[in-house]
């Protein structure tokens, strides 16, 4: 086992791998930006160190900071977290370049799954269900038109590097496809550094179903079920939940399968989500593979009992996988609010500033990941999640009606947050039936004029 990590990332997350840390005896490092200087999560680090101002490129995502920080303070590993560095190759890299273990996939297996170009081959080849659409990047207009013809419209237009959203167009009919695709291309080259675009078709009514796998040094993985994470605004996720309502262990089952074979084809050790679109007929298609630990991973941590990120760091350590894939159950369900400093009643308008009054829930199966406290200050520099509130039960409905009962018990002010909103879906008709789509939130929010 390692003898001391450093943490590069901040906030809740940078607690959550703190934590993991101290059960496995390992010492954390934490680093910090000059905005989050008063966060009382770096007290209990054995060491804290300071990586530049606010904004993160001078301080989150500066490679040599972090890896300055890392030889000052002579870690043997480094975890990335979620966001800032942690899909990048290049940062896997420079650890690998100082030898200090990057608790994540190789740069190889990150490059070969990270890429959507290249993850949707090595998927068609592990048997994992991908979109109809071009074999690889597009090369030439006519070979698009094609290919869009054949599977019918409408169609995407993705970049192959593309993530968080961006770059996607979707097109109806042959002269869209044709004026967007060199656009596309143009943006994702500014966006992104490399200009490949492909085509997938289009569903317009789907459930983001996604699967956690993990996999060792030793060629071992497993996987440990799927998520729904269909309640989402401008392609955030806002609730996650596991199991999905509705979905039957033998359909799901081989979507597992295939997706253990994934990472197993690319030699890759650590844990990545595999993220799928459902159909209404319950077909499943590849989207992309997320090379890092998620924001929802606790619901599935609350379902199987696995620590997610205690597993992480011991396959990053060499050890082999704790667990056979027989060892893993599923036990009741769970359900994750992300709750994030955003006025829901005034067009999720960002709500920077001081939290005077921070109470939160507590009780029976509800587990609370946040970094927060009275007096925290949002800093404007980074995303607005304040909280995760994840709650535990044996059945999704007594699931739904507790974690109802723990968002009563949240006081926060002044600033204004997405409890409310959350509330509201707990007791939402159509949410608490089950299998609502991917649009589904903002339909209901432009109905009622939000
Ligand atoms: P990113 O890496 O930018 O997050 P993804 O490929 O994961 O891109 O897609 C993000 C979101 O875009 C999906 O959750 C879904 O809402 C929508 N989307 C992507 N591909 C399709 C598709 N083929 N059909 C319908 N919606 C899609």
């Amino acid at each position: 086992m390692f003898h001391r990590i450093l943490i590069a990332n901040r906030g809740e997350i940078a607690l959550r791998i703190l934590r993991a840390c101290h059960e496995l005896g390992v010492e954390a490092v934490c680093v910090y930006s000059e905005a989050d200087r008063d966060a009382p999560y770096l007290k209990l680090a054995d060491r804290a160190i300071c990586i530049g101002p606010g904004p993160a490129k001078e301080s989150y995502l500066n490679i040599s900071r972090l890896i300055a920080a890392a030889e000052v303070a002579d870690v043997d590993a480094i975890h990335p977290g979620y966001g800032f560095l942690s899909e990048r190759a290049e940062f896997a890299q420079a650890c690998r370049d100082v030898k200090i273990e990057f608790i994540g996939p190789t740069p190889e297996a990150m490059g070969r799954l990270g890429d959507k170009v290249s993850c949707k081959l090595a998927a068609k080849e592990a048997g994992v269900p991908v979109f109809p659409g071009s074999e690889g990047a597009i090369e030439d207009p006519e070979e698009a038109v094609k290919v869009a013809a054949k599977i019918g419209y409408p169609v995407i237009i993705k970049a192959s590097a593309g993530g968080g959203g961006r770059g996607m167009r979707v097109c109806h009919n042959e002269v869209s496809l044709r004026s967007n695709l060199q656009a596309a291309s143009t943006e994702a080259l500014a966006a992104f550094g490399n200009g490949a675009v492909f085509i997938e078709k289009y569903l317009e009514h789907a459930q983001h179903i996604e699967i956690q796998v993990i996999g060792d040094k030793h060629g071992n993985a497993i996987h440990l079920w799927e998520r729904n994470c269909s309640i989402q605004r401008r392609h955030q996720k806002l609730i996650e939940e596991a199991p999905s309502p509705g979905l039957s262990r033998e359909t799901i089952r081989p979507v597992c399968e295939a997706a253990v074979r994934l990472i197993q084809l690319a030699k890759y050790h650590g844990a990545a989500t595999c993220e799928f679109l459902m159909d209404a007929k319950q077909n499943f298609y590849m989207l992309e593979v997320n090379t890092r630990v998620q924001v929802e991973h606790p619901v599935t941590e609350e379902i199987t009992g696995v620590d997610i990120v205690k597993t992480m760091i011991r396959v990053a350590a060499g050890e082999k996988l704790p667990y056979k894939q027989s060892d893993i159950k599923v036990n009741g369900h769970a359900i994750e609010c992300r709750i994030n400093a955003e006025d829901p009643a005034r067009g999720f308008m960002p709500q920077p500033g001081k939290v005077e009054m921070w109470g939160v829930p507590g009780g029976p199966g509800v587990r609370m990941d946040t970094h927060v406290h009275p007096g925290y200050v949002v800093p404007k520099f980074y995303d607005s999640m304040v909280a995760k509130l994840i709650v535990h039960a044996d059945t999704r409905e007594q699931c739904l009606d507790r974690t109802a009962r723990a968002l009563r018990e949240f006081a926060i002010g002044p600033i204004k947050t997405t409890v409310p909103l959350h509330q509201e879906l707990m007791q939402n008709a159509d949410f608490r039936k089950g299998g609502v789509d991917i649009h589904y939130l903002e339909r209901l929010l432009k109905a009622e004029g939000r």
